[in-house]
């Protein structure tokens, strides 16, 4: 029979979207986006789309695996099928013998956004009642702009992409609508309609459908320093909100006079913006009101990551546009939902390392690091320097992985536990692009083996002595996690009728009342910081191109492993870029860094800058054309985000 259910896509993406599954015999068919929903709008990315390939593809791990013994193999044959008995029994036992040994912090949980689902967390939850363990801090990928929107902000937040209808001007600074996030493009759309002028801001031109007045193509990692003289170029032109910065702000004479210690034009050599394009947004930004900025996650991972978030926070502030049309990064949910039930304990009594270079800090712990437990991430292909990662995972006496596809982290695994895809379990999904919450329905039937995550740390904890703490269904634990939001008994009802709610506790144009969320409510400038281009390296005669990397419209992050993927990826070159190297259109080359090389198929792309090379989050380090093969684990400055886009390459034809 053919049926029609609601669910919720969990993928780390900004969307958060409402799907419609058709299912035929417990098997989902085709996905399509919920026409019901305000941002969803009734379309699916490419991704999920095609989600289904990825749910019932031949590559699917199905039972849970160990690695034989002595068999030190990166490849599944390595692996023999046992078990759930036998696997729980293997982890558990090894959970206790850790805990024992050495105390429950010699266990390091790594756990990453491979879903969105609130559920995920339940896993805090049992390491806590563990007793507290090793865990990564900060984020790999919005970490910089964390750090900075907190400490100015209080608090990440984020405008609805409804209020951009509101906005004269939108600025959308390193985020690229056409390739994630594509559900803001509506709301752009309508803006520009409605009059509205829109600005992109990106190493790369976007798109030729004239959605934007004005595209400016800064050199990457250099932001900073075009948000630094639109800053300077405010206070000199006496264009800043003086009422809103005495009255709602603190450090504001001290930031000001760090802006005044260069020229405009000084601040913006480095950037490589023109002259006639900088007083054209300048002039926009000033004029168009209410004028919102909406920044990415691409200009964070840069050495200046957190200093460029906070200079244009700094800007929205100084510009009086805060609240206004605001700088938007992301809604903040679960600070609004019951998350006592995750962290039970005082944070003491874990212990964290930084999550993008985490392999650097364990030799120096004590107790040192005796398993690791990882579940959402695939470590080794997402962190920068693949192969640090793949060794240290290599030096650990024991690592369980959970993963529904063979990954490289899992290759590296001890224990392999089969997860179920996103259609086979339930729980809320919160986006981080817009203020819905969403209701992940199971609605295909189990493949294999495979289990949810809850379901795995139920029995772990039964084994181990504390089950009926981690008791409840998935509907049971939604129920918990979302009281707050379930006060009004309606919003419960329709969520779980729907499959969505907007949040009523998030509000849809975040410090309206000109309250931020800071220890006395006024808005922070960040202190002043070395903001010097001589800090930031160079492209040099060995390696001369800038290596950038964006998302796929394809995949998600490491998640590409379908049959018929290619093997290797695209890198966009400028075509005078490459008549130079006397490159041609297809032709395979070797991107190479100072370390290692992957191939790749050229293709010109005149939207890139001269000066770069442009490649998708991609790859495997088991095939040779991970990404982060090439790219150093160097941070961005703040939480322990890595600054992916620092890396310098060549290419070379393969001959
Ligand atoms: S990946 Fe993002 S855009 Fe695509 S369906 Fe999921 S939430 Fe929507």
């Amino acid at each position: 029979m053919l049926q029609q259910m609601i669910t919720a896509c969990p993928l780390d993406c900004w969307d958060g979207c409402s799907v419609i599954a058709t299912v035929e015999e417990g098997r989902v068919t085709a996905l399509s986006g919920n026409p019901a929903h305000p941002i969803t709008r009734g379309f699916l990315c490419d991704k999920t789309t095609r989600y289904p390939q990825r749910a019932y593809s031949p590559g699917r791990i199905l039972y849970p695996m160990r690695r034989r013994a002595g068999d030190e193999r990166h490849c599944s044959e390595a692996f023999e099928r046992i078990t759930w008995e036998e696997a729980l029994g293997l982890a558990a036992r090894t959970i206790r013998e850790t805990v024992a040994q050495c105390g429950s912090r010699a266990i390091l949980h790594f756990q990453g956004s491979g879903s969105m689902g609130l559920l995920k967390k339940l896993s805090l939850r049992f390491f806590n009642l563990l007793g507290g363990v090793t865990e990564p801090s900060g984020d790999i990928c919005f970490g910089a702009g964390t750090a900075a929107m907190e400490h100015s902000f209080g608090e990440q937040a984020a405008h609805s992409p409804e209020d951009i209808l509101n906005s004269k001007l939108v600025v959308l600074w390193g985020r690229d609508p056409f390739t994630s996030n594509s559900h803001l493009l509506p709301f752009l759309r309508e803006a520009r309609r409605r009059g509205a002028a829109l600005v992109s801001i990106n190493p790369r031109r976007l798109d030729r459908s004239r959605l934007f007045d004005r595209q400016l193509q800064p050199v990457p990692g250099h932001d900073v320093f075009l948000a630094l003289a639109l800053l300077r170029e405010f206070i000199e032109r006496e264009w800043c909100d003086g009422p809103f910065l005495s009255g709602c702000t603190a450090g504001w004479e001290e930031f000001a006079a760090f802006a005044r210690q260069r020229s405009t034009a000084e601040w913006l050599a480095p950037s490589g913006i023109g002259h006639g394009d900088f007083t054209h947004l300048a002039a926009l930004y000033h004029q168009k009101r209410p004028a919102a900025i909406w920044i990415g996650s691409g200009l964070q991972h840069h050495l200046l990551g957190v200093e460029t978030v906070a200079a244009i926070g700094a800007l929205a502030a100084a510009a009086g546009s805060v609240p206004g049309g605001g700088l938007s990064f992301y809604p903040r949910h679960r600070q609004r939902f019951d998350m006592s039930w995750i962290t039970p304990h005082p944070a003491a009594r874990n212990r964290v390392v930084p999550e993008g270079d985490f392999w650097r800090h364990l030799p120096a712990l004590d107790p040192p690091i005796r398993m690791a437990w990882i579940n959402g991430i695939n470590p080794v292909r997402t962190l920068p320097d693949s192969n640090a990662v793949a060794e240290c995972l290599g030096s650990l006496p024991f690592v369980a992985a959970v993963d529904f596809h063979w990954t490289d982290t899992v290759l590296a695994a001890d224990l392999v536990l089969p997860h179920v895809s996103f259609l086979e379990e339930s729980g809320p999904v919160s986006s981080y692009g817009h203020n819905y919450v969403a209701w992940q329905q199971a609605v295909a039937e189990r493949v294999g083996e495979a289990r949810t995550d809850l379901e795995i740390f139920q029995a772990l904890a039964e084994r181990l002595g504390f089950g009926e703490k981690m008791q409840g269904s998935e509907r049971e634990w939604t129920e918990r996690l979302l009281a707050p939001l379930f006060q009004d008994a309606g919003l419960r009802d329709k969520f779980f009728r729907e499959g969505f709610i907007e949040n009523p506790l998030l509000a849809r144009v975040p410090f309206h009342n000109r309250v931020f969320s800071t220890a006395d409510g006024k808005f922070r400038f960040p202190a002043p910081f070395a903001a010097d281009p001589a800090r930031l390296p160079k492209p040099a005669t060995e390696f001369p191109l800038r290596l950038v990397c964006c998302k796929s419209r394809r995949h998600l992050n490491s998640q590409q492993e379908i049959a018929g993927e290619p093997l290797c990826y695209d890198v966009r070159l400028h075509p005078r870029t490459a008549a130079i190297e006397q490159l041609t259109e297809n032709c395979m080359v070797h991107v190479i860094s100072p370390m290692g090389r992957i191939p790749a198929r050229l293709e010109l792309d005149d939207s890139v800058r001269e000066d770069m090379a442009l490649m998708p989050v991609s790859g495997s380090r088991a095939r040779g054309t991970s990404l982060n093969l090439l790219i150093p684990a160097v941070m961005a400055g703040g939480g322990s985000c890595p600054a992916y886009n620092a890396a310098f390459v060549r290419l070379e034809p393969v001959q």
